[in-house]
């Protein structure tokens, strides 16, 4: 099935970056089920599957294997060969002019344990991730307005884990969260700072990454399980405006979400499910946030929707967030089609052994 996405409406961008495979994965003859087949469509589970270069088992009993074919449109499509850098350049890049332009934006990477969503945010040494290059663009984009305006930047980086804050750059005990009226939701005692050079920037990022609650003997194991915000405030005032001109204040979120494995009863057990240990309830939580703003039902805004929004801008909201929640269950798919094919691979092995 394809599913058609509304074009034009840049409030909401969901993109589809595909790993390569990792040594293990290549080390052993598996099927590689999900293929990009442009810059904004992929298939899961083709027919043919004609890539080169890439060993695949054949399923033990091929007439039994039905294809599932399954094509999906996203904003993009990046193949395994794309860089941190083109992911940001298709998928962030235009986050920081919103930004500055006023308007709180958030960019969450969501995916199984695994998937690839820190090396796409933070990177490594070598290749520096989108929160990186998010910032320099910023850094860059302030210098040309520094005539006309005055900028504040600053940031901060914290934990969620466990349902509890914590900061991953002063690292100390969980931090309480506040409502404020006029800022919004607050983490008090978050701790806020101004590198000052890309150097100093990176060490921030790496500093705080090493500070994620980690099993003492799985790194992944609780890693996985907490969601890494890394927030930029920034405040602006323009200069040739009157001295006591307003001030303008946006903020952006980035977020390495937990693995979505935690997610799972998002899909599977509707709205009333049991809260199984295994699930991650801020994760949860952002589900039922998006699976709400996407449900058409009158009164749930009650009164309160933007002015500027017109009931088409809605609507093309909704759809995109429909479209979001796709991304879900078609993890889950490719999860499973995933551990099925290194099954396959199992038993292939053991009937040539
Ligand atoms: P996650 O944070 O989603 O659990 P990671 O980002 O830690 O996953 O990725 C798992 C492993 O795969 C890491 O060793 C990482 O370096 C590697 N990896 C992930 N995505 C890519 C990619 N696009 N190119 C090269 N290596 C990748
Ligand atoms: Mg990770």
């Amino acid at each position: 099935s394809e599913t058609t996405r509304s074009k034009g409406n840049a409030n909401l961008k969901v993109v589809v970056r595909l790993r390569p495979p990792n040594e293990a994965e290549d080390n052993q003859k598996y099927r590689t089920v999900t293929h990009a087949i442009s810059n904004h469509m992929l298939v899961f589970d083709p027919k043919v599957q004609a890539v080169p270069g890439i060993m695949q088992a054949k399923p033990r009993n091929l007439t039994s294997h039905r294809f599932k074919d399954l094509k999906y449109a996203f904003d993009h499509v990046f193949g395994p060969g794309a860089t941190n850098r083109e992911v940001f350049e298709h998928a962030t890049k235009g986050v920081v002019s919103g930004v500055l332009n006023g308007y709180n934006c958030s960019v969450f990477a969501y995916g199984a344990t695994g998937a690839g969503k820190t090396h796409t945010m933070l990177g490594s040494e070598c290749e520096p991730g989108v929160i990186y290059l998010t910032m320099m663009d910023l850094y860059r984009q302030i210098e040309e307005q520094e005539n006309d305006k005055t900028f504040d930047v600053a940031v901060s980086y914290s934990e969620v884990y466990n349902e509890q804050v914590r900061d991953l750059l002063v690292p100390r005990g969980s931090l309480p969260i506040r409502e404020d009226k006029t800022v919004g939701v607050i983490i008090a005692g978050l701790s806020l700072h101004k590198p000052k050079t890309a150097e100093e920037l990176l060490h921030m990022l790496h500093f705080g990454n090493k500070n994620r609650t980690q099993h003492p003997t799985d790194a992944n194991a609780e890693s996985s399980r907490s969601h890494a915000v890394f927030q930029v405030f920034v405040n602006q005032r323009n200069k040739l405006a009157s001295m006591n001109s307003e001030m303008v204040m946006a903020k952006m979120c980035l977020v390495d979400l937990a693995g979505s494995e935690r997610a799972h009863c998002t899909t599977n057990c509707g709205a009333r499910f049991r809260e199984g240990a295994n699930i991650n309830r801020s994760l949860l939580a952002l589900g039922n946030v998006i699976n709400a703003l996407a449900d058409n039902r009158p009164g749930r805004a009650k009164g309160k929707e933007p002015s500027d929004t017109s009931d088409t801008e809605l609507s093309e909201i909704k759809a995109q967030l429909a479209s979001l929640m796709q991304l879900v269950p078609m993890v889950h798919e490719i999860k499973k089609a995933y551990d099925e094919s290194m099954t396959l691979v199992d038993e292939d092995v053991s009937g040539c052994g």
